[in-house]
């Protein structure tokens, strides 16, 4: 953190005690902290929002008056990384290997060639048994490891790190403390993320995944929220988006569990685990996250203009040819998780920018329009692409364009001395064309907005002015306007 851009330093040796709640309007949430081995032992936080990562134990969860719900079931699990010689020819290899007799377990090759992880099954956890008592250790987990690859051998040299561990499949109603039921008269301004609100298996390895998109779901929404360029309201989304993901994380890991633990009962079965893990590749990649329509991510009504970006989820990359400097590069690296929206206009066939055709019109409606999201939204004296970032790609060869002739609000001025941006316009490459690859209509281009998290919100005509200033009217707040 400290090494990060915002060159934080995390304040350690501090343990929250309690979150409670005054009447003070402005800082509505107090969090008491006790201070280990510092001589004044509390510490007092007054807090307009808080985000509870405080891990499956969570007290802010607590706090809101949630509960992690689920199976009562707690499955015990090892986890060992090791050294080993073995005659097991997978052992480079992800593998799942379900014995006839003896359980399952799950090889994970580490990095530097030699260290590999085994995740092995161990036995259910009934009423109050707890990992720590069930006389697990590193000979056991061994012997165990032995068992399920037996006729192949296990020679161990080194146990480098070991772990047992519990897990259950649950999850809390709401990820913040406004009820379902209350949220019209209610706003949230306490939310937890990651293990403090869903747990499962590590079989998919996504609890830390999924708890990194928690947060990144979050993030931005608090940020714009706090800077008052959006409503309160967007704030609800949070817990909408994810708490859906977090559902389908938990009965994917119902399913890979089941699939794990099964007994192969022959080549069938065995068949179907492979097809299911294959299947799901892009879902454990984290790419597969499809969010429902809400506020901020519109039914598809206009889906059929770019059907490989679709609406709900992320922005799908392809390289494009920059125009300013005839460099490839994919235009989804060229956008920034930086708080702001993202516009990407793709030009129609016969369409290279000049200024009677559909590209340049919508330049000059969101340079210029009182109704234009960008002028309704962006603060005086800030850059033109401060809030929402506009993008623009065309079908034709970067040879055919001239850039001098381009839309002003594709060659914004910007900062303290006016430079020129010049990386806003690209092309297809002919090799990997975006149009076809992406699927967007050549005759009629496509609008994309894009989420500041990168997800889209929706696709819509070029023209569809009123569309576009409808979607951002409901999530911003004019910039000279103060909301409370
Ligand atoms: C053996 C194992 C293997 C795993 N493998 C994977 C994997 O391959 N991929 C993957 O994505 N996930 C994996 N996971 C899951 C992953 O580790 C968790 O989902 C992830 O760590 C959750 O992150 P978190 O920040 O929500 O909670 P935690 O990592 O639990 O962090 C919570 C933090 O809050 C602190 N805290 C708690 N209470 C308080 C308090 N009152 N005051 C102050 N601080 C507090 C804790 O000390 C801790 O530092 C694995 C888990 C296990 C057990």
């Amino acid at each position: 953190m400290h090494n990060s851009a915002a060159r934080l330093i995390p304040d350690y040796n501090r343990e929250l005690v309690e979150l409670s709640r005054t009447k003070n309007s402005d800082y509505p949430l107090t969090a008491t902290f006790s201070c280990i081995g510092e001589s004044s032992n509390t510490e007092i936080i007054n807090a307009k929002y808080v985000v509870g990562c405080d891990g499956a134990r969570s007290i802010v969860r607590q706090s809101i008056g949630q509960q992690l719900k689920g199976e009562s079931a707690r499955q015990l699990w090892g986890v060992m990384d090791i050294l080993a010689v073995t005659d097991f020819p997978d052992i480079r290899k992800k593998a799942a290997i379900q014995s006839a007799e003896h359980g399952s377990l799950l090889i994970i090759p580490r990095e530097g060639g030699y260290l590999v992880r085994m995740y092995i099954e161990l036995c259910e956890l009934q009423g109050d048994e707890r990992a720590g008592d069930m006389g697990v250790t590193p000979t056991s987990l061994t012997d165990k490891a032995r068992e399920i690859l037996s006729p192949y051998t296990l020679n161990v040299k080194q146990v480098v790190w070991w772990s047992a561990y519990e897990i259950g499949q649950r999850v809390c109603d709401v990820f913040d403390n406004v009820p379902n039921e209350k949220r019209e008269q209610q706003l949230p301004d306490t939310f937890i993320a990651g293990d403090a609100c869903h747990t499962h298996s590590p079989k998919a390895g996504q609890g830390m995944n999924v708890g990194m998109a928690d947060a990144f779901n979050l993030g931005w929404k608090l940020a714009t929220v706090i800077r008052g360029q959006a409503k309160p309201a967007l704030l609800h989304s949070y817990s909408q988006e994810r708490q859906a993901k977090a559902l389908e994380l938990i009965n994917f890991d119902k399913d890979m569990a089941r699939l794990f633990s099964d007994k192969p009962k022959d080549a069938e079965t065995a068949r179907l685990f492979q097809q299911y893990f294959k299947k799901h590749a892009r879902y454990t990649a984290g790419v597969e996250t499809q969010y429902s329509a809400s506020a901020i991510t519109l039914p598809r009504k206009h889906q059929q203009l770019a059907t490989g970006l679709q609406v709900g989820m992320r922005f799908h990359s392809q390289m494009v040819v920059r125009l300013s400097d005839a460099k490839p590069v994919q235009l989804g690296h060229t956008i920034k998780a930086d708080g702001r929206w993202r516009l990407f206009a793709f030009a129609a066939a016969s369409d290279n920018g000049q200024v009677d055709k559909p590209l340049a019109s919508l330049c000059s409606f969101l340079e210029t329009n009182p109704k234009s999201p960008i002028v309704k939204f962006t603060p005086d004296n800030s850059d033109i692409d401060s809030v929402i970032d506009v993008r623009a790609v065309f079908q034709a060869n970067h040879r055919e364009l001239a850039i001098e002739s381009m839309p002003s609000l594709l060659l914004p001025q910007k900062g303290s001395m006016g430079l020129i941006d010049y990386e806003k316009i690209f092309c297809a490459i002919q090799s990997a064309d975006i149009y076809d690859t992406r699927g967007i209509d050549r005759d009629k281009g496509a609008l994309v907005v894009v989420r500041p998290d990168q997800y889209i919100s929706c696709v819509l005509p070029l023209s569809d002015y009123d569309g576009l200033a409808g979607f951002f009217d409901h999530i911003l707040i004019p910039a000279q306007v103060t909301y409370s």
